[in-house]
């Protein structure tokens, strides 16, 4: 029985690799997907059958646990909108690294309970011990941090029906106190490794990790919140890979590994995309404020019939979609008007994708592929950029940040970020409901500029107008 149950945990194991592997490509991601919680299942069920070698399981307590955890994921995962999955995701990933934290905790109650449980082995023991430890750390670090950045992609949090702001609020005097609180935590580890049965270093690491996580992300704001969500998912997944340690479960320390592992490399992907390294993002709060700028400028709205009469003749249209794509469901409007320009006008139209658009990463590329737009017309900002100056119309669809040349400056929250060139091109048409501002907060030049035509109004409803007017031209 026990090889079947190896060969279970290899093969889990391999597919979770496999399904990484897939999900680097946007044509073969949903297969990867699929290979992933094909390996989760495998594993689940390897491990119910280990357990079933064991003596005095809680058969109805894990079923009931098991049932009432997927009805809640099932109502939540309906209720949700689309355009709050950032952060529906973030919460189910950072319950997962609270549950693994809790394992820890468990572990040390089991010692406590029964001190012949503790292993003799000091070496085993210190490996237990500090497993537990930095378990606890990133758990809990993690979910407090992650449940504040989920505020702060909100916007704010309500309390008793009032709309309260989530602060960004970093002095440099933060700094070193965060350094200390990792060195409290290490030693609250060393301390535990003689006390294996001594809780209270536990729950200490518990509070100082969960006031960590919520000093670390206080500061960060404006554009760095993307390096900072996939950094937090990628910790509370290795908080899954020090659990395996602690019970000795092997898939887990290979999945957390594997999946902590790419988070990271994503992380420094976003890291890159917004001309940051990942200290700076962490202690140097480049997030600003978190106010908004107030609006002064004005500027005339276009219609759908004056950008349809412009359109007309664009040799080479460039579309560049941003979070008010998402939040209007646009995509399929977007295609159609992509399919419509190319058949009526013989234009030639490619998608600009800036690595930060919308609210997670990959957000405009899972949009566009759901509207079936070909990937080869997705293209990377690096390599769109250069072809604005030769572009005819740059058409921006609910972006603001990703285009806002206050980017090139040295100042203010986006100071540094790459941006999308798209106020290179001859004429700039941009879809959106006023002049308000993106989510960090910057007015933005693009849209008072000559060559800008603005298109007041919802996505879906403008998307579908400009339709209507190029149809009937
Ligand atoms: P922005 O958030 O900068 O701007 C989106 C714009 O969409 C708003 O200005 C809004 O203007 C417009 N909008 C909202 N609803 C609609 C609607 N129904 N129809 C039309 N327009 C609408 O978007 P970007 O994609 O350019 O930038 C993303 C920002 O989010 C960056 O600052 C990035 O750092 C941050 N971020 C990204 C994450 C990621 O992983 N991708 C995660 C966390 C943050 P109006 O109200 O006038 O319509």
């Amino acid at each position: 029985m026990q090889d079947w149950i190896s060969l279970g945990y290899l093969l889990s194991a391999a597919l979770f690799i496999f399904g990484l592997k897939k999900l680097g490509h946007p044509r073969t991601a949903p297969f990867g997907n699929q290979l992933g919680a094909l390996g989760m299942l495998v594993a689940v069920v390897t491990t119910i059958l280990q357990m079933g070698l064991g003596d005095g399981i809680e058969w109805v307590l894990i079923g009931a646990g098991l049932v009432i955890g997927s009805l809640i994921g099932l109502w939540m995962a309906i209720r949700v909108e689309m355009t709050g999955m950032p952060e529906l995701v973030a919460l189910f990933n950072r319950f997962g690294g609270a549950a693994s934290a809790l394992v820890a905790l468990s572990e040390v109650w089991r010692y406590m309970e029964d001190s012949s449980n503790v292993p003799t082995d000091q070496l085993e023991i210190t490996v237990i011990m500090v497993a537990a430890g930095l378990s606890a750390l990133v758990g809990w670090m993690t979910l407090t941090g992650s449940l504040l950045a989920m505020f702060k992609l909100k916007g704010g949090v309500s309390i008793f029906g009032k709309w309260i702001k989530t602060p960004t609020w970093g002095p440099v005097w933060l700094n070193p106190v965060k350094v200390m609180m990792v060195v409290g935590v290490a030693v609250l580890i060393y301390l535990s490794i003689d006390a294996p049965t001594d809780e209270n270093y536990l729950w200490g690491i518990i509070g100082i990790s969960s006031l960590l996580g919520i000093v670390l992300v206080l500061p960060i704001g404006g554009a760095d919140m993307p390096v900072v969500v996939s950094l937090l998912t990628s910790l509370s997944v290795l908080s899954a890979a020090f659990s395996g340690f602690i019970i000795g479960n092997s898939v887990l320390i290979v999945a957390g590994s594997l999946v902590g592992a790419s988070g990271l490399i994503l992380t420094f992907i976003m890291c890159k995309a917004m001309n940051r390294t990942l200290p700076d993002v962490l202690f140097k709060s480049f997030g600003g404020s978190g106010e908004k700028e107030s609006l002064t400028r004005t500027k005339v709205g276009s219609d759908p019939d004056e950008v349809a009469m412009m359109l007309d003749g664009a040799q080479k249209v460039i579309i560049v979609p941003g979070y008010g794509m998402a939040v209007s469901q646009c995509q399929h409007q977007v295609k159609e008007f992509a399919d419509l320009i190319a058949e009526k006008y013989d234009t030639e139209v490619k998608y600009a994708i800036h690595p930060v658009a919308g609210r997670m990463p990959g957000h405009m590329n899972v949009l566009l592929a759901e509207a079936n737009v070909p990937y080869e017309q997705l293209i990377e900002m690096d390599e769109i950029n250069p072809e604005f100056p030769d572009c005819d119309v740059a058409l921006v669809i609910g972006a603001n940040d990703t285009t806002n040349p206050a980017a090139r400056s040295g100042e203010g929250p986006l100071a540094g970020m790459p941006i999308i060139d798209a106020d290179a091109a001859r004429t700039v048409v941009i879809v959106k409901r006023s002049l308000s501002v993106g989510y960090a907060g910057v007015d933005n030049d693009l849209f008072y500029m000559d060559k800008t035509m603005m298109l007041f109004g919802d996505g879906k409803a403008m998307m579908t107008g400009l339709n209507n007017a190029i149809k009937e031209s």
